[in-house]
């Protein structure tokens, strides 16, 4: 009988979900939760690598992001959602997968090379955040997960994620580890505002699930569009204008999204019309969120309750894959 494949994936608890994670990752757990098998994992553990000097940040964090999983619908009763550090799994098999990389190929992994500049840590890098990669491979080989719902930031991460499982099983001589395939949404990375970097919760662009209306209109006021369109009358740039990139994504009337960039582009389409119509879809997409988030926020001893079921669900899991490890290591005595 075949079984149908596993999910895991998980988030940072460094701050509130934000529009980024909804369209790259969010949305389509909600889905997959019906058919399939899946663990959602708040990584705290993995938020300390480059957060020690900020530990109450992630403290904090982590209900906040227990709500917004709530809040968007994922359900308690279909997806188990656990706390990371408290499988203390997930660090034992890390521990042994480490000695299955190179530092030369951690240096080469193109997303912490990104994040390492993007927050400057050029000089110092924490050992942990340099390899993330390979707790995240312990993550998610822990489940035997065969499919990760993941931003497009994440494929790099999955690479080396199934380089280890090969290098584990060929060195073990047996299929223990399952390797695992990223999905990835069509729209990949949400960009921030400004349109330069991806929208992140560490990078302070981002637009929280949990925004309220004033805080929407505000994030599309500041939206990039095109420079030189100065005048309504003025011909402008559709290409690399955020409205139109969050259009893209969020309105669901392709054709006419379609006309208005016909129009822009001729001129005699003003900034300020598209931010209105942008303003609504996000706002339409928002607010049940945002009052769903303020249901579940009224019994928070309940949502910790939910995290704690769950971490114990998803313990079982990989424990008994840690005893395969071990034992295919050779590392069991008695
Ligand atoms: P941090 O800045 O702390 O790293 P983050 O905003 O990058 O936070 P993560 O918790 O690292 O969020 O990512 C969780 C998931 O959300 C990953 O699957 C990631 O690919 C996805 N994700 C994060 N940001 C975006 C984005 N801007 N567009 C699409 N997917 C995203
Ligand atoms: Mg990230």
């Amino acid at each position: 009988m075949s079984q149908s494949p596993i999910v895991l994936t998980g988030d940072r608890p460094t701050g509130p979900l934000h529009l980024g994670h909804y369209v790259g990752s969010l949305r389509q757990r909600v889905t997959l939760q019906e058919q399939y098998r899946q663990f959602v994992m708040i990584a705290d553990a993995q938020a300390l690598t480059d957060n020690m000097g900020d530990l109450s940040k992630v403290r904090r964090n982590v209900i906040e992001v227990a709500l917004d999983y709530l809040a968007v619908g994922l359900d308690p009763a279909k997806s188990t959602l656990f706390i990371q550090s408290q499988l203390t799994e997930l660090a034992e098999l890390s521990f042994y997968l480490l000695n299955l990389v190179t530092v030369a190929r951690l240096e080469r992994n193109p997303t912490v090379k990104e994040e390492i500049r993007l927050r400057g840590m050029e000089r110092d890098i924490p050992a942990g955040f340099l390899t993330y990669p390979v707790s995240q491979t312990a993550d998610i080989t822990a489940f035997k997960a065969a499919l990760v719902p993941v931003g497009a930031d994440q494929a790099p991460m999955i690479e080396q994620c199934n380089e280890l499982v090969r290098r584990f099983n060929n060195c073990v001589g047996k299929e223990i580890l399952v390797e695992a395939q990223a999905l990835i949404p069509d729209h990949g990375r949400l960009v921030g505002a400004d349109g330069g970097a991806k929208m992140s919760k560490s990078l302070g662009n981002a637009l929280a699930l949990s925004a309220d209306s004033a805080a929407i209109a505000a994030f599309v006021r500041s939206m990039y569009t095109d420079p030189n369109h100065l005048r309504v009358s003025d011909p402008g740039q559709v290409e690399g204008n955020v409205v139109f990139t969050y259009l893209d994504v969020f309105d669901p009337d392709k054709a006419a999204v379609e006309e208005l960039k016909d129009h822009y582009r001729r001129g005699g389409l003003g900034d300020t019309v598209l931010k209105r119509r942008l303003t609504e879809h996000l706002e339409a997409l928002i607010t049940p969120i945002r009052e769903r988030r303020a249901q579940f926020a009224q019994d928070p001893a309940e949502v910790m309750n939910i995290l704690r079921q769950g971490t114990e669900r998803a313990r079982e899991a990989a424990a008994a894959t840690m005893s395969e490890v071990k034992a295919a290591l050779g590392l069991s005595y008695w």
